[in-house]
């Protein structure tokens, strides 16, 4: 008997190589069959008379085959022809390298040509390599055809044809993972009946009830495990209690008083650190907001309570970095710092691990490698990380089995609108720092096309001659570092021929090794380089007040958000700051998109605008949030199911927190199959 699980061998008609095929897809059992949902679909139920058919434009045909189609061979090419008749005319169908179409045509049989006719020099129509559909014994069923992402070496015809196989498994029941309560409350049809008609929609009404069945199952699944954590989480009271609180000799080191918006979120870390609960808190803060100096806060107050704090970085320089201004504030204060990357040199990295290890170290600073085997701590108290590391139950353990249940504090700064946090982060309480620090300068910011780059360039040389410094970023043409660093070593040697010619020019890229990277930096931080070409290996953090021009090349390549975060690398001191977007794309969204910068440095509404004109996929394309990617829902377009979802997410979980109820028996279990494994952050 046909299972969810049976492996897609056992499926009709796939053997060895196709499953090697479907495998490509990720598709290894019959689930995954039924879940590779349609990414659109081709309306086949009109029929085009042969006499009415229009050139280029898709039709279906419904024919008689009068004799066997014939193959001829032309320059070892097979084209094969079959004349076909209706009632208004006959036409030819010619088809490309596929000799076997022969015997799928009968002559005296009447077959479905789905294609697109186009004319001959002649005049004369063909119809270009339809797909052949046998007409059954009801007719004609055309209807609406599903139309699938696939690979090379399947077609669309075969895989429908999986797929039908695949919805035989139906039959034999399927659990609903949603609970009937639910279902009757926001209307939603079964689970069967959804995927079934997802592939195979009776009517474009049942594709829309079976459509939105499936958006709403998969956003409530996911907030209903990320509420299940949360609820988890509040009702253990064994984290770890930190009730000194007082701050004053911390404030009185830092070199500028706190602003509100930041005290504000200090308050609510200082409420979980001392509550008993294990505090895990996403900080959402715009780019410069300062969320730096809270996290020093946050590790001044594990310190004070006798626990050391760690915290990583995504890279080996931000590491750095933030080891450097963390030492500033707390060697004063007799607070050890210490720091931990895998780029360490051998000695260097033994006596941080060993400081690390005996308690000498408060602070420990570092990359992944804080996480991995062989650091040990004495006792944690405090993880801090930004969003890309957000970690999945997994790491979790790894943290909690090198000592206690640390508290957890997450940085972002890709400011995300509400109702998608709550998808993204539901699990995590949210703190948002919603002011900048006082005295910024808003950043000038032009969008213009290549033919400005001269004077771009002698721009940037007067800002040189002040004194000041300037990025340039390329963007990445592909996703290949190696080209990518070809590409700006190319850019930096071009530099050569311009009136920024005889500047000290300094390149860095991905493909560097940590230690080079961080030597370019060092240098450009301490001044001694003009000019830094760089692909976005700069993008996160980095600190150089000096800088006070962002150039940044086909800037329609990168996300607004991305744009504004580099954008974000100036502007950092008391000088006046530009940012030139340079693009000769010219379509109307990114025109839209790039105006967008130029008119705002609110990293909400940037990264809103972002998202209704590309869409989530591209938004979230990377996957860096940690969470299982979204096989139907659009978070854009599917706001309002989102929001319905979330609030049935919130009654289940607020009824029944551990979902250990009868009628939430399924979906716990289906929550258990889906993301008791390590893809899904807390
Ligand atoms: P981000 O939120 O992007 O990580 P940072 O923490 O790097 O921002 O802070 C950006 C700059 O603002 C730093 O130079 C920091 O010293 C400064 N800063 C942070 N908070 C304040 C404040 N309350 N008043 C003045 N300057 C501040
Ligand atoms: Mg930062």
């Amino acid at each position: 008997m046909l299972r969810l699980d049976s492996p897609v061998e056992e499926l009709k008609g796939i053997g060895k190589g196709r499953a090697q095929t479907l495998k490509k897809l990720n598709i290894v059992n019959v689930s995954d069959v039924l879940f590779h949902y349609p990414r659109d679909y081709e309306d086949r139920s009109a029929v085009t008379p042969i006499a009415e058919l229009e050139e280029d434009e898709n039709a279906v045909v419904i024919a008689g085959v009068k004799e066997e189609p014939k193959t001829s061979y032309f320059k070892g090419m097979s084209i094969t022809k079959a004349k076909i008749y209706d009632a208004s005319g006959n036409i030819n169908a010619i088809w490309y390298n596929q000799p076997y179409v022969k015997n799928n045509i009968k002559p005296g049989e009447k077959y479905a040509f789905i294609g697109k006719m186009t004319r001959k020099k002649n005049g004369a129509g063909e119809i270009q390599s339809p797909e052949i559909e046998k007409i059954g014994e009801n007719g004609w069923q055309g209807g609406i055809i599903p139309i699938y992402s696939l690979c090379a070496g399947l077609s669309q015809k075969v895989f429908r044809r999986i797929e039908d196989e695949a919805l035989k498994a139906l039959e034999t029941g399927i659990k609903d993972n949603i609970p009937l309560y639910i279902r009757k409350k926001y209307h939603l049809s079964e689970r069967a009946f959804s995927i079934k008609n997802i592939h195979r929609p009776e009517s474009p009404e049942a594709y829309l009830i079976a459509r939105k069945r499936l958006v709403f199952e998969e956003l409530f699944l996911l907030q209903t495990a990320l509420l299940k954590l949360k609820n988890e989480n509040a009702a253990d009271s064994s984290g770890i209690r930190m009730d000194k609180t007082d701050m004053t000799p911390f404030f009185d080191a830092l070199p500028f008083s706190f602003t509100e918006a930041q005290k504000n979120v200090l308050a609510e870390i200082k409420d979980d650190m001392s509550s008993g609960r294990v505090m895990n808190r996403l900080v959402q803060g715009d780019v410069g907001s300062g969320k730096t100096a809270i996290a020093m806060a946050a590790a001044y107050m594990a310190v004070q309570n006798g626990y050391q704090a760690v915290m990583m970085a995504p890279t080996e320089v931000l590491a750095a970095q933030h080891f450097e201004s963390f030492k500033a504030i707390f060697d004063p204060l007799g607070i050890k710092t210490t720091m931990i990357t895998g780029g360490q040199k051998a000695a260097e990295k033994r006596r941080s691990l060993a400081e690390a290890a005996s308690g000498e170290a408060d602070i420990i600073i570092g990359t992944h490698a804080l996480i991995q085997a062989g650091t040990e701590y004495k006792n944690i108290g405090l993880v801090i990380t930004d969003e890309q590391h957000r970690f999945g139950v997994k790491q979790r353990q790894t943290l909690a089995d090198k000592g206690g249940k640390p508290h957890i504090l997450v940085m972002t700064a890709t400011p995300i609108p509400r109702t998608l946090a709550l998808i993204l982060y539901g699990d995590l309480d949210i703190s948002i720092i919603d002011s900048l620090p006082p005295g910024r300068q808003s950043i000038d910011t032009f969008a213009v096309n290549s033919s400005y780059r001269e004077r771009i360039y002698n721009f940037a040389k007067k800002e040189i001659e002040k004194g000041r410094q300037v990025y340039i970023i390329c963007a990445m043409v592909e996703e290949n570092e190696k080209i990518e660093a070809e590409s700006v070593l190319k850019y930096a040697d071009g530099l050569r021929d311009t009136p920024l010619g005889d500047r000290r020019i300094a390149v860095v890229h991905g493909k560097m090794r940590s230690e080079e990277k961080d030597g370019i930096l060092k240098d450009f931080a301490a001044g001694k380089t003009d000019i830094l070409v760089a692909t976005t290996v700069i993008e996160v953090g980095i600190n150089v007040p000096n800088a006070t021009l962002m150039v940044i090349e086909n800037a329609e390549r990168f996300g607004l958000a991305q744009l504004h975060q580099l954008r974000g690398r100036v502007g950092r001191g008391s000088e006046k700051s530009y940012c030139i977007l340079i693009s000769d794309n010219k379509s109307e969204i990114t025109r839209q998109r790039l105006k967008t910068m130029t008119k705002t440095s609110d990293g909400f509404k940037i990264s809103e605008t972002d998202l209704k004109l590309r869409g989530p996929g591209e938004f979230f394309g990377t996957r860096q949030h940690g969470l299982p990617a979204l096989r139907i829902a659009n978070l854009y377009s599917d706001m309002d199911i989102l929001r319905q979802a979330q609030r049935a997410a919130g009654e289940v979980t607020e009824n029944d927190p551990g979902l250990e109820r009868e009628e939430n028996r399924d979906l716990r279990t289906e929550l258990d199959r889906l993301f008791l494994s390590d893809n899904i952050g807390i």
